[in-house]
């Protein structure tokens, strides 16, 4: 059961082989065993597991169950989960049960699916470390001392240490792709609007994508094919049809032109990762694809950029959590100045009251047209320099992060080089586009990511790329020592 694809586990569910009961029992005990060296669940819904498990056989024994009936996932618990705690990470949410499911949840239970639990990750999923949660820190299953990646680390470490086969993630700048990069395992963050964020707890409302961890990207497909679509509570989603990811997954690579984006293979880049990348391409040629060296001028301004419009948007988004309606409240408030304070000093953590004060600062009078207008207006830059890339390539390829994965506290003092780890991703997000992460080899032990870059609404495409590097090469089939 460890090391089975989805289409093998959906496979032998159907044929009665096994029962989502016994496959989900197997992932718990797997959980309880192993997660106390990784810390990557905040809440495990035991109960509520073997439950929907128990509901999922019975539709199997119907005959009425769908491609992912009993399948078991884990759910980053930045989505919000009906009767279920949703901290975000955070001491503002540690009492705060969903009183509704995320559209993406609800479209998980109707498929079938069995939620396992709900994982640890940065608080308000700000970070790349999975350091800034209110639960403690992440362990990366490949070596203990060192970080899974963030701000989704949780999903990426469950995953990577088969605690679950498919989890979700979400993807500001880089928290989806950057962590499968460091565990080792595949990731996909699709375009921005083709997965509903309503329930979705918002950090940076014009970047934040759920997305998607598994072993493979054939896995990633199986289940993007029910994460994605229109949703009408979600007004910046996408009324666009979802094709199904699987079909295309196996269609020829000939022809394909890839572009090397000249910014992202400078000295910055760990020589093990380039030596990795350079490996892939040739296996890329090997299977008829081209590689065209490409401009994306403006990388090195998407830091700065993201760093003033993601603060911001996150100031506007959680003065929602005031200690009144739900969240954390102070004891014995003196008035309703004490208690805004008071309940937002205590419930935040160092990181996200950072960006609260920064944000803050750039959407005040008088510096908004210095920091944020600026900023939006350099995103407009870097979102043209994809625009001219994809006219004359179909994908893009690069590292996910310029070195593997750093040891626990060794940035934790210096926040400009942690938020430097995300200089391949983050403009992305800012262009809104689909991006993923699949393994690509080891150095000292540790997983090396690359980073693969469609064009808007071309995951499948992605899928199809990533796909048949996997189908040459076996990095995404290794797995931890030990778990
Ligand atoms: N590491 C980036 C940050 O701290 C991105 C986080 C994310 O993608 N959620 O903001």
């Amino acid at each position: 059961m460890l090391n089975k694809s989805i289409a093998e586990l959906s496979h032998s569910l159907q044929a009665k082989k096994i029962s989502s009961h016994e496959l989900t029992q197997f992932f718990l005990e797997r959980i309880k065993k192993l997660d106390p060296q990784l810390n990557s669940f905040i809440t495990v819904t035991e109960q509520q597991a073997l439950d929907a498990a128990k509901k999922a056989d019975a539709q199997l024994a119907q005959g009425k169950a769908g491609p992912l009936t009993g399948i078991p996932i884990a759910q980053k618990d930045i989505f919000c989960t009906l009767g279920v705690k949703t901290s975000c990470g955070s001491k503002m949410l540690d009492n705060f049960i969903s009183p509704y499911d995320a559209t993406v949840i609800k479209r998980f239970n109707e498929a079938g699916m069995v939620m396992l639990g709900k994982t640890n990750m940065d608080e308000f999923a700000m970070g790349s470390s999975n350091e800034n949660s209110y639960y403690g820190s992440v362990k990366n299953p490949w070596n203990v001392e060192y970080v899974p990646g963030g701000s989704s680390g949780g999903s990426a470490a469950a995953v990577a240490a088969s605690l679950a086969p498919v989890a979700t993630g979400t993807d500001t700048g880089g928290s989806i792709r950057q962590p499968a990069a460091l565990c080792g395992i595949s990731g996909i963050k699709p375009t921005y609007g083709r997965i509903s964020r309503y329930g979705m707890i918002a950090f940076a409302s014009s970047l934040d994508q759920g997305g998607l961890f598994a072993k493979s990207a054939e896995d990633l497909a199986w289940v993007l094919n029910t994460m994605a679509g229109f949703d009408e509570n979600d007004s910046t989603s996408a009324n666009i049809a979802v094709p199904d990811y699987t079909n295309t997954l196996n269609d020829s690579l000939k022809g394909l032109r890839i572009g090397l984006p000249k910014e992202f293979f400078s000295d910055a880049l760990d020589k093990d990762i380039g030596n990795a990348i350079q490996t892939a391409i040739k296996v890329y040629e090997k299977l008829g694809a081209t590689f065209h060296e490409i401009n994306l001028p403006n990388t090195s301004l998407s830091i700065p950029a993201y760093y003033v419009i993601a603060p911001a948007e996150c100031s506007s988004n959680l003065a929602r959590f005031d200690g009144v309606r739900y969240g954390h409240r102070c004891e014995d408030p003196k008035d309703l100045e004490d208690l805004y304070k008071r309940s937002r000093s205590e419930g935040f953590g160092k990181e996200v009251t950072r960006r609260i004060m920064i944000g803050t600062y750039a959407l005040s009078a008088g510096y908004y047209d210095a920091y944020y207008i600026k900023a939006q207006k350099i995103r407009r830059l870097v979102a043209d320099d994809f625009r001219k890339a994809f006219k004359s390539v179909d994908v893009i390829l690069g590292p996910t992060t310029p070195s593997p994965a750093f040891k626990l506290g060794e940035k934790t003092s210096d926040p400009i080089s942690m938020y430097l780890s995300d200089i391949y991703t983050i403009a992305v997000n800012l262009a809104g586009l689909p991006g993923m992460s699949i393994p690509a080899g080891f150095t000292k032990g540790l997983p090396i990511g690359m980073q693969l870059i469609g064009n808007a609404f071309a995951e499948a495409r992605l899928l199809n790329v990533a796909h048949a590097y996997q189908k040459e090469t076996d990095w995404h089939t290794k797995t931890p020592e030990g778990f």
